[in-house]
Protein backbone atom coordinates (compact mmCIF):
# COMPACT_ATOMS: atom_id res chain seq x y z
CA UNK A 1 0.00 0.00 0.00
CA UNK A 2 2.88 2.72 0.88
CA UNK A 3 4.52 1.66 -2.65
CA UNK A 4 0.96 2.56 -4.19
CA UNK A 5 0.17 6.04 -2.00
CA UNK A 6 4.14 7.05 -3.06
CA UNK A 7 3.02 6.74 -6.54
CA UNK A 8 -0.12 8.46 -6.02
CA UNK A 9 1.35 11.25 -4.71
CA UNK A 10 4.02 11.23 -7.76
CA UNK A 11 0.83 11.56 -10.32
CA UNK A 12 -1.06 13.82 -7.98
CA UNK A 13 1.98 16.40 -7.73
CA UNK A 14 2.47 16.01 -11.54
CA UNK A 15 -1.04 17.03 -12.26
CA UNK A 16 -0.80 19.85 -9.96
CA UNK A 17 2.80 21.33 -11.43
CA UNK A 18 1.37 20.69 -14.77
CA UNK A 19 -1.87 22.44 -14.38
CA UNK A 20 -0.58 25.36 -11.96
CA UNK A 21 2.20 26.08 -14.70
CA UNK A 22 -0.45 26.20 -17.98
CA UNK A 23 -3.09 28.49 -15.73
CA UNK A 24 -0.26 30.93 -14.64
CA UNK A 25 0.85 31.25 -18.26
CA UNK A 26 -2.83 32.25 -19.64
CA UNK A 27 -2.97 34.26 -17.13
CA UNK A 28 0.06 36.55 -17.88
CA UNK A 29 -0.99 35.95 -21.80
CA UNK A 30 -4.41 37.37 -21.54
CA UNK A 31 -5.49 38.56 -17.74
CA UNK A 32 -9.46 39.22 -16.95
CA UNK A 33 -8.47 41.63 -14.28
CA UNK A 34 -4.86 43.92 -13.94
CA UNK A 35 -5.35 45.20 -10.74
CA UNK A 36 -2.39 45.91 -8.18
CA UNK A 37 -2.65 43.34 -6.32
CA UNK A 38 -2.49 41.03 -9.25
CA UNK A 39 0.57 42.30 -10.91
CA UNK A 40 4.22 43.50 -10.04
CA UNK A 41 4.87 43.72 -6.35
CA UNK A 42 1.97 42.82 -4.67
CA UNK A 43 1.45 40.11 -7.19
CA UNK A 44 4.75 38.61 -5.69
CA UNK A 45 4.15 38.97 -2.07
CA UNK A 46 0.66 37.06 -2.51
CA UNK A 47 2.20 34.26 -4.62
CA UNK A 48 4.99 33.75 -1.63
CA UNK A 49 2.48 33.49 0.77
CA UNK A 50 -0.30 31.65 -0.65
CA UNK A 51 2.12 29.69 -1.76
CA UNK A 52 3.84 28.95 1.20
CA UNK A 53 0.40 27.93 2.81
CA UNK A 54 0.23 25.38 0.06
CA UNK A 55 3.24 23.64 0.94
CA UNK A 56 2.97 23.86 5.04
CA UNK A 57 -0.63 22.93 4.15
CA UNK A 58 0.54 19.55 2.20
CA UNK A 59 3.49 19.15 5.17
CA UNK A 60 0.68 19.39 7.93
CA UNK A 61 -1.67 16.47 5.47
CA UNK A 62 1.40 14.57 5.23
CA UNK A 63 1.68 14.22 8.77
CA UNK A 64 -1.17 14.09 10.23
CA UNK A 65 -3.43 12.29 7.36
CA UNK A 66 -0.80 10.58 5.29
CA UNK A 67 -3.48 8.24 3.03
CA UNK A 68 -5.50 10.59 2.71
CA UNK A 69 -8.69 10.32 0.31
CA UNK A 70 -7.31 7.17 -1.52
CA UNK A 71 -5.56 5.44 0.88
CA UNK A 72 -9.01 5.71 2.75
CA UNK A 73 -10.44 4.19 -0.59
CA UNK A 74 -7.57 1.85 -1.06
CA UNK A 75 -8.47 0.32 2.88
CA UNK A 76 -12.02 0.20 2.36
CA UNK A 77 -11.38 -2.22 -0.89
CA UNK A 78 -9.03 -4.57 1.27
CA UNK A 79 -11.45 -4.51 4.05
CA UNK A 80 -14.65 -4.74 2.00
CA UNK A 81 -16.23 -1.44 3.29
CA UNK A 82 -18.92 0.89 1.58
CA UNK A 83 -22.70 0.86 0.54
CA UNK A 84 -21.62 0.21 -3.77
CA UNK A 85 -19.50 -3.71 -2.30
CA UNK A 86 -22.88 -4.53 -0.84
CA UNK A 87 -24.98 -3.60 -3.36
CA UNK A 88 -22.51 -5.45 -6.04
CA UNK A 89 -22.21 -2.21 -7.77
CA UNK A 90 -20.38 -2.30 -10.76
CA UNK A 91 -17.43 -0.50 -10.44
CA UNK A 92 -18.17 1.97 -13.54
CA UNK A 93 -21.00 3.17 -12.01
CA UNK A 94 -19.76 2.81 -8.39
CA UNK A 95 -16.85 5.15 -9.90
CA UNK A 96 -18.94 7.54 -11.48
CA UNK A 97 -21.70 8.15 -8.83
CA UNK A 98 -19.10 8.16 -6.41
CA UNK A 99 -17.28 11.08 -8.86
CA UNK A 100 -21.00 13.40 -8.33
CA UNK A 101 -21.42 12.38 -4.79
CA UNK A 102 -18.20 13.32 -3.75
CA UNK A 103 -18.63 16.88 -5.21
CA UNK A 104 -21.77 17.11 -3.61
CA UNK A 105 -20.30 16.17 -0.27
CA UNK A 106 -17.70 19.53 -1.03
CA UNK A 107 -20.72 21.94 -2.09
CA UNK A 108 -21.82 20.93 1.20
CA UNK A 109 -18.64 21.50 3.32
CA UNK A 110 -18.47 24.52 1.41
CA UNK A 111 -21.78 25.80 2.36
CA UNK A 112 -21.42 24.89 6.04
CA UNK A 113 -17.54 26.53 6.19
CA UNK A 114 -19.89 29.73 5.25
CA UNK A 115 -23.18 28.96 7.68
CA UNK A 116 -20.84 27.87 10.95
CA UNK A 117 -18.91 29.98 12.72
CA UNK A 118 -16.12 27.29 13.67
CA UNK A 119 -15.30 26.59 10.56
CA UNK A 120 -15.74 30.13 8.68
CA UNK A 121 -12.93 31.18 11.34
CA UNK A 122 -11.03 28.47 9.42
CA UNK A 123 -12.18 29.46 5.43
CA UNK A 124 -12.27 33.02 5.73
CA UNK A 125 -8.22 32.76 5.43
CA UNK A 126 -9.31 31.92 1.95
CA UNK A 127 -11.82 34.88 1.32
CA UNK A 128 -9.02 37.73 2.55
CA UNK A 129 -7.06 37.57 -0.16
CA UNK A 130 -7.50 40.80 -1.71
CA UNK A 131 -6.68 39.05 -5.46
CA UNK A 132 -8.16 36.28 -7.29
CA UNK A 133 -5.74 33.93 -9.14
CA UNK A 134 -4.60 30.73 -9.17
CA UNK A 135 -2.81 30.83 -6.03
CA UNK A 136 -5.84 31.56 -4.52
CA UNK A 137 -7.27 28.46 -5.56
CA UNK A 138 -4.90 27.03 -3.50
CA UNK A 139 -4.96 29.41 -0.69
CA UNK A 140 -6.72 27.21 2.44
CA UNK A 141 -5.56 27.22 6.14
CA UNK A 142 -3.86 23.67 6.98
CA UNK A 143 -7.22 23.01 9.12
CA UNK A 144 -9.28 23.27 6.73
CA UNK A 145 -7.20 20.88 4.73
CA UNK A 146 -7.14 18.22 7.21
CA UNK A 147 -10.91 18.49 8.21
CA UNK A 148 -11.86 18.46 4.82
CA UNK A 149 -9.55 15.10 4.23
CA UNK A 150 -11.50 13.46 6.90
CA UNK A 151 -14.79 14.87 6.04
CA UNK A 152 -13.97 13.03 2.00
CA UNK A 153 -12.25 9.87 3.22
CA UNK A 154 -15.44 9.38 5.15
CA UNK A 155 -17.71 9.46 2.68
CA UNK A 156 -15.21 7.82 0.63
CA UNK A 157 -15.30 4.79 3.32
CA UNK A 158 -19.57 5.01 3.59
CA UNK A 159 -19.85 4.40 -0.37
CA UNK A 160 -16.71 2.32 -0.69
CA UNK A 161 -15.62 4.32 -3.41
CA UNK A 162 -13.51 2.72 -5.62
CA UNK A 163 -10.15 3.95 -5.73
CA UNK A 164 -9.21 4.72 -9.22
CA UNK A 165 -12.57 7.13 -9.00
CA UNK A 166 -11.17 8.84 -5.73
CA UNK A 167 -7.87 9.44 -7.28
CA UNK A 168 -9.42 11.02 -10.19
CA UNK A 169 -11.66 13.03 -7.90
CA UNK A 170 -8.44 14.44 -6.19
CA UNK A 171 -6.94 15.55 -9.44
CA UNK A 172 -9.79 16.85 -10.76
CA UNK A 173 -10.53 18.75 -7.80
CA UNK A 174 -7.13 20.08 -6.94
CA UNK A 175 -7.27 21.00 -10.85
CA UNK A 176 -10.73 22.80 -11.20
CA UNK A 177 -9.74 25.32 -7.84
CA UNK A 178 -6.40 26.32 -9.83
CA UNK A 179 -8.98 27.15 -13.03
CA UNK A 180 -11.77 28.63 -11.62
CA UNK A 181 -10.02 30.77 -9.95
CA UNK A 182 -7.47 31.72 -12.14
CA UNK A 183 -7.38 35.84 -13.62
CA UNK A 184 -7.77 35.01 -17.06
CA UNK A 185 -10.10 36.36 -19.53
CA UNK A 186 -12.16 33.49 -21.72
CA UNK A 187 -14.62 34.84 -24.29
CA UNK A 188 -17.91 35.19 -23.06
CA UNK A 189 -19.78 32.77 -25.65
CA UNK A 190 -17.15 30.25 -24.19
CA UNK A 191 -18.13 30.93 -20.17
CA UNK A 192 -21.55 31.07 -21.10
CA UNK A 193 -21.33 27.23 -22.36
CA UNK A 194 -18.72 25.95 -20.04
CA UNK A 195 -20.81 27.11 -16.61
CA UNK A 196 -23.60 24.80 -17.82
CA UNK A 197 -20.96 22.05 -16.76
CA UNK A 198 -17.96 23.22 -14.74
CA UNK A 199 -17.38 26.45 -12.24
CA UNK A 200 -15.46 28.97 -14.52
CA UNK A 201 -13.87 31.85 -13.28
CA UNK A 202 -16.44 34.23 -13.55
CA UNK A 203 -18.86 32.68 -11.75
CA UNK A 204 -16.70 31.59 -8.69
CA UNK A 205 -15.30 35.13 -8.64
CA UNK A 206 -18.91 36.29 -7.40
CA UNK A 207 -17.87 33.77 -4.45
CA UNK A 208 -15.16 36.21 -3.63
CA UNK A 209 -17.13 39.44 -3.54
CA UNK A 210 -17.16 41.82 -0.59
CA UNK A 211 -20.59 41.98 -0.74
CA UNK A 212 -21.99 39.32 1.53
CA UNK A 213 -25.00 38.07 -0.37
CA UNK A 214 -22.16 37.69 -3.38
CA UNK A 215 -19.75 36.07 -0.86
CA UNK A 216 -22.55 33.65 0.16
CA UNK A 217 -23.23 32.23 -3.35
CA UNK A 218 -22.04 30.18 -5.79
CA UNK A 219 -20.10 27.40 -3.55
CA UNK A 220 -19.44 25.16 -6.38
CA UNK A 221 -15.93 23.62 -7.19
CA UNK A 222 -16.36 21.37 -10.20
CA UNK A 223 -20.41 21.11 -10.98
CA UNK A 224 -22.27 24.18 -11.05
CA UNK A 225 -25.20 22.04 -10.53
CA UNK A 226 -25.48 22.31 -6.64
CA UNK A 227 -26.09 25.91 -6.70
CA UNK A 228 -28.41 25.86 -9.38
CA UNK A 229 -30.85 23.80 -7.38
CA UNK A 230 -30.39 25.00 -3.92
CA UNK A 231 -30.90 28.47 -4.77
CA UNK A 232 -27.36 29.83 -4.21
CA UNK A 233 -25.92 30.85 -8.32
CA UNK A 234 -25.64 34.59 -9.10
CA UNK A 235 -25.02 34.94 -12.95
CA UNK A 236 -22.95 38.07 -12.32
CA UNK A 237 -21.35 40.07 -9.03
CA UNK A 238 -23.70 43.64 -8.90
CA UNK A 239 -20.44 46.35 -9.99
CA UNK A 240 -19.76 43.61 -12.30
CA UNK A 241 -16.55 42.15 -12.90
CA UNK A 242 -14.21 44.86 -13.19
CA UNK A 243 -16.25 47.20 -10.63
CA UNK A 244 -16.57 44.41 -8.11
CA UNK A 245 -14.50 44.90 -4.53
CA UNK A 246 -12.24 41.26 -3.93
CA UNK A 247 -11.90 39.50 -0.11
CA UNK A 248 -13.37 40.27 3.10
CA UNK A 249 -14.72 44.11 3.91
CA UNK A 250 -12.46 44.11 7.28
CA UNK A 251 -9.35 42.55 6.09
CA UNK A 252 -7.86 44.58 2.97
CA UNK A 253 -4.43 45.31 2.16
CA UNK A 254 -0.91 44.03 2.47
CA UNK A 255 -1.72 42.59 6.03
CA UNK A 256 -3.77 39.70 4.09
CA UNK A 257 -0.49 38.38 2.58
CA UNK A 258 1.95 38.36 5.29
CA UNK A 259 1.87 34.56 6.29
CA UNK A 260 2.05 34.44 9.86
CA UNK A 261 -1.52 36.40 9.93
CA UNK A 262 -2.77 34.22 7.32
CA UNK A 263 -1.92 31.03 9.60
CA UNK A 264 -3.34 32.78 12.95
CA UNK A 265 -6.44 33.87 11.49
CA UNK A 266 -8.67 31.36 12.83
CA UNK A 267 -7.73 32.42 16.08
CA UNK A 268 -8.98 36.09 16.06
CA UNK A 269 -12.21 36.85 17.20
CA UNK A 270 -14.90 36.68 14.97
CA UNK A 271 -15.95 39.99 13.41
CA UNK A 272 -19.63 41.41 12.07
CA UNK A 273 -20.17 40.37 8.63
ZN1 LIG B 1 -16.02 30.20 0.45
ZN1 LIG C 1 -12.59 30.46 -3.71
Amino acid sequence: MSDFLFSEAAVRLAAFVGIFTVMAAFELWSPRLERPEMTGALKSRRWLANLSVVLISSLVLRVVFPAAAVGAAVWAQANGWGLFRLAGLDPLVAGLISFVLLDFAVWLEHVASHKIPILWRIHRMHHADNGFDVTTGLRFHPLEIVLSMLWKAGIVVALGAPVLAVLIFEIVLNGSSMFNHSNVALPQRLDRVLRRLVVTPDMHRVHHSTIHRETDSNYGFNFPFWDRLFGTYIAMPRLGHQGMEIGLPDYRGALTARLGWMLLLPFRALRRR
